[in-house]
């Protein structure tokens, strides 16, 4: 599955309604969402204000809001602190509930197998992309080098199709992931808890990955907001970057 640099249909995106902290549930991906999307993860910026942001919503929607990413929930903790109560790591491979985190284990079997050939790729100098292991995952970066885009795609498709595991592609990335998991289970194993249950779901993100989301959103009542320029999406409303999902965030907070 790749983004379509090229709209094969017409689409018609309009600017995010208002942010109600009462009535929506709030599942928000995080590169290229709450933050730029950085050469490589771990240089990504995360500011006082963002999580000062965050950690605020959290409150005013009485907990109502999770993060959903493709980051692991350790490495999401790390950056915005521990105290968030919903957080769906490595595409809902994990999650957590409150002081309880639950794993996939059952389907990580074949990664230290993938991992080990790559290693052995990357001993060679056959492996151009930064290597990130998330137990559940391993997600191959080429932002730094993009003319070897269809090197790691290749040799991903390769251990894929040999160890059983799923090609997941998102911006500069491809992973080769364990188990059935997407952003879209992820979004309706929280939308069965309080205390989200009782309310109108809006998924935000900016990857082909979160389209998982916008279907699973639209299925439970609620709606899609795509981060970015538009192109086609199960979204149906838009806002242009990280900075304007701050400030449409911070309106809600303040209406
Ligand atoms: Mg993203």
């Amino acid at each position: 599955m790749r983004v379509q640099s090229t709209p094969q249909h017409p689409f018609d995106l309009t600017p995010a309604p208002p942010l109600d902290v009462r009535q929506h549930a709030l599942f928000l991906d995080f590169d290229g969402t709450l933050v730029e999307i950085a050469d490589r993860p771990h240089d990504v910026i995360v500011t006082d204000t963002l999580r000062a942001l965050l950690t605020d919503l959290h409150s005013a929607t009485a907990s109502a809001l999770a993060l959903i990413s493709g980051r692991t929930i350790a490495d999401m903790e790390s950056l915005l602190g521990e105290q968030f109560a919903h957080i769906a790591g490595v595409h809902g491979h994990e999650m957590k509930f409150g002081d309880e985190v639950r794993r996939d284990e059952a389907a990580h079997s074949p990664i230290p197998f993938a991992a080990a050939e790559i290693r052995v790729l990357q001993r060679n100098e056959q492996m151009p992309a930064l290597v990130e292991d998330k137990g559940a995952s391993l997600a191959l970066h080429y932002r730094h080098a993009p003319h070897a885009e269809q090197q790691v795609r290749r040799i991903a498709l390769d251990i894929a199709a040999r160890r059983g595991l799923r090609v997941l592609e998102g911006k500069m990335v491809i992973e080769l992931i364990a188990g059935p998991h997407t952003k879209g289970d992820a979004l309706m194993n929280f939308m069965r808890t309080p205390p989200f249950a009782a309310r109108t779901p809006i998924m935000i993100g900016d990857d082909v990955t979160d389209e998982h989301g916008f279907r699973a959103a639209r299925a439970a009542g609620g709606f899609g907001i795509l981060v970015g320029p538009p192109r086609p999406t199960d979204a149906t409303h838009c806002l242009a970057d990280p900075a304007a999902v701050h400030a449409w965030l911070q309106a809600g907070l303040t209406r």
